[in-house]
């Protein structure tokens, strides 16, 4: 079961955050999908081989798998036509996040 942000984060990002949940409830209404990781802490996020500055951290990227009856193509469209990023090139899930790749990295300056 994936995680929610803590509150930290949340107050944080807020806006962010919010236009994001906005957009994936958008997106479940064209492909229904269960969320398999949303928000992860620095450790997790290594466990599970994500990328240094992935958008998992601050909560603007979830994994998701489509229910039965629909193919990744398909929800990636529908993250897509929600204004997101989609990558459907892994095994099961997509990779959904609010902002081009790097921008965590930039925005950390690093
Ligand atoms: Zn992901």
């Amino acid at each position: 079961m994936y995680e929610s942000p803590p509150p930290a984060i949340v107050r944080y990002w807020y806006p962010e955050i919010w236009d994001f949940v906005e957009r994936i409830r958008y997106a479940y209404r064209l492909i229904p999908f269960e969320v398999t990781s949303w928000w992860r802490d620095e450790e997790r996020n290594r466990l599970v081989g994500g990328n240094e500055y992935s958008q998992h951290l601050i909560a603007t990227a979830i994994d998701a798998i489509p229910l039965s009856g629909y193919d990744q193509a398909s929800l990636a469209w529908a993250f897509r036509q929600a204004g997101l990023i989609a990558v459907d090139s892994y095994q099961r899930h997509v990779h959904t996040q609010l902002y081009p790749a790097g921008f965590l990295r930039d925005w950390l300056g690093a």
